[in-house]
C-alpha cells in the first residue's frame, strides 16, 4: 500500500514502543482458569506527539496536511466533554498556527463544566477560539457545519473534522500504523497471535483491519466496543475499513468476519465508569506502571482480562493491547480510580 501520495504532517518521531508486559501477564494469569493466561504486550500509542498523544495523533497527521493544503485556517470539530480527540486536534492547530472551534455533544446529560479538569482543562490552557454544547444525540455533522458557515461569514476558512477523525483519510493513520508494526515485528523476529483495541468511531479498528488486510498480515484484531454492541459497531468499523481499502485504491474487499467486536465492557453507557475498567486500571498500574484512562484503555483493557479469564485468548497465545492514549481523562475520575467510589 501506498501511503506516501497522501500529504501527511510528521507530529511522532519514529515509532511507538513495543513492550513486553510480565508483571501484568503474570498477574492476569494467576487470575485465569489453571493459573495460566496469555503473554501480553503492549504498543505504545499513548506516546504519539502533541504531548500527551493518543490515537488521534496518527490520524490528524493525514487530516491537517489535507486541511492545509486546503488553505484552512481554522479546525473545527466535535466530540464529548472530556474528549481527547478536540484536545489532540487543537494542540495540531496550534502547532500549525490555525484556529480551533468544539461542538461538544453532553453524551451524559449535565456532564458538561465549563470549569472541568483534565482535557476541558486544556481545551483552555491550549486557547480554544470557540465551543458550542449541544444535546445528546444532535447532528454534530449539520452542528459543524453551521460552525463553519460563521467561520466562513467572517472571511476566514473551515477545515471539518468528524468526530474522532474517522473518516478514510483519518484511517490512513492506522494503516501507517499497521505498517510500522509490521516493520517492528519483522526486525525483533516477533509474532502476535491476536491485537485487541478500544473500537469507537472506527478510524483506528478500521484503519488496521484496512493495513492488516492490504499487509497481508492473518493476525485477528479484536475491537472492544466503548460504546456500542457488537450488531452496532461491526458495520460502522467494516465501512471504516473499506472506506480507506478505496481510498488506497486497494481493489479488496474487507471480509465482513474480518471484523470483530466484543460487547459488554462499555456499560452502563459511553464514559461511564464500571468495576472491570476499575480493576484494569488499578492492575496496570500496579503491576507495570502503566497508566490507563477510565473511558477508552481501561475498558478495552477490561475486555482482554475477560476474554483472558474465559480463555478465548489462550494461555498459548502472544497478545498485543494497542494503548491508545486518553490519561487526561484519568485526572477527572481520581475517586473512581482508587475505589474510593463505588461502581457497578
Ligand atoms: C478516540 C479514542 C479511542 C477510540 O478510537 P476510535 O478511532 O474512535 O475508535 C480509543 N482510545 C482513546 C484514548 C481515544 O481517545
Amino acid at each position: 500500500m501506498n501511503l506516501s501520495r497522501f500529504p501527511r504532517r510528521r507530529y511522532t518521531e519514529g515509532a511507538t514502543p513495543l513492550e513486553p508486559l510480565p508483571r501484568f501477564s503474570a498477574a492476569l494469569a494467576a487470575s485465569c482458569p489453571g493459573g495460566r493466561g496469555p503473554e501480553v504486550w503492549v504498543k505504545r500509542d499513548d506516546l504519539l506527539g502533541l504531548f500527551p498523544g493518543g490515537n488521534k495523533t496518527r490520524k490528524l497527521e493525514f487530516l491537517v496536511a489535507d486541511a492545509l493544503a486546503q488553505g484552512a485556517d481554522t479546525l473545527v470539530t466535535c466530540g464529548a466533554p472530556q474528549s481527547n480527540h478536540c484536545r489532540i486536534t487543537l494542540a495540531a492547530a496550534v502547532k500549525e498556527g490555525l484556529k480551533c472551534r468544539f461542538v461538544i455533544e453532553e453524551r451524559v446529560p449535565g456532564s458538561f463544566d465549563p470549569n472541568g479538569g483534565g482535557n476541558h482543562f486544556m481545551f483552555l490552557l491550549l486557547g480554544v477560539e470557540a465551543i458550542t454544547v449541544v444535546t445528546a444525540g444532535s447532528d454534530m455533522a449539520v452542528a459543524m457545519r453551521k460552525v463553519a458557515d460563521e467561520i466562513a461569514a467572517a472571511g476566514r476558512k473551515a477545515y471539518v473534522i468528524p468526530g474522532g477523525g474517522s473518516n478514510a483519510l483519518g484511517g490512513l493513520g492506522y494503516v501507517a500504523c499497521a505498517q510500522e508494526l509490521q516493520q517492528q515485528c519483522f526486525e525483533r523476529g516477533l509474532q502476535f497471535d491476536r491485537v485487541v483495541v478500544g473500537s469507537g468511531s472506527s478510524g483506528t479498528h478500521g484503519g488496521l483491519v484496512a493495513g492488516f488486510i492490504g499487509g497481508n498480515v492473518a493476525t485477528p484484531i479484536v475491537g472492544i466496543g466503548v460504546s456500542r454492541d457488537p450488531a452496532d459497531q461491526e458495520p460502522l468499523v467494516h465501512r471504516e475499513a473499506q472506506a480507506v481499502l478505496d481510498l488506497l485504491g486497494v481493489r479488496l474487499t474487507v471480509p465482513r468476519e474480518a471484523v470483530v467486536t466484543v460487547g459488554g465492557y462499555w456499560q452502563p453507557k459511553y464514559s461511564l465508569p464500571n468495576a472491570p475498567m476499575v480493576e484494569a486500571v488499578q492492575m496496570l498500574a500496579r503491576s507495570e506502571g502503566l497508566l490507563l484512562d477510565p473511558v477508552y484503555t481501561g475498558k478495552a483493557m477490561a475486555g482482554l482480562i475477560g476474554l483472558a479469564r474465559a480463555g478465548t485468548l489462550r494461555p498459548d497465545e502472544r497478545v498485543l493491547f494497542l494503548h491508545t492514549g486518553g490519561l487526561p481523562s484519568l485526572f477527572v475520575y481520581q475517586d473512581v480510580a482508587l475505589g474510593e467510589t463505588p461502581v457497578g
